[in-house]
């Protein structure tokens, strides 16, 4: 196994993630948004998460508004340290 690939961190994932809802909700300009699917396209952890984000973020905007409740965003943050660590192992 390679080491880390410096294209792709934790530290890019747990940063891309915090960007994800507003990449969902497309509060993000054009560059930012292509930074982010640059990053999803090569990191299988993070389109995993993605989906996952966006399917709950439907179903949120189903029930009222687009927020994703905080108990989720802290549970997926832990969803993406865990597998981007079961990745590098
Ligand atoms: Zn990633």
């Amino acid at each position: 196994m390679k080491p880390t690939d410096p294209h792709h961190s934790h530290e890019n994932c747990l940063a891309l993630f915090e960007r994800l809802s507003e990449y969902i909700d497309r509060e993000l300009d054009a560059p930012a948004c292509k930074d982010i699917e640059a990053h999803i396209k090569a990191c299988k952890p993070c389109q995993v998460c993605l989906d996952t984000l966006k399917k709950t973020v439907d179903f949120c905007k189903n029930l009222e508004r687009h927020q994703v409740p905080e108990t989720f965003s802290m549970k997926l943050k832990d969803t993406i340290s865990e597998l981007v660590r079961k990745k590098s192992d």
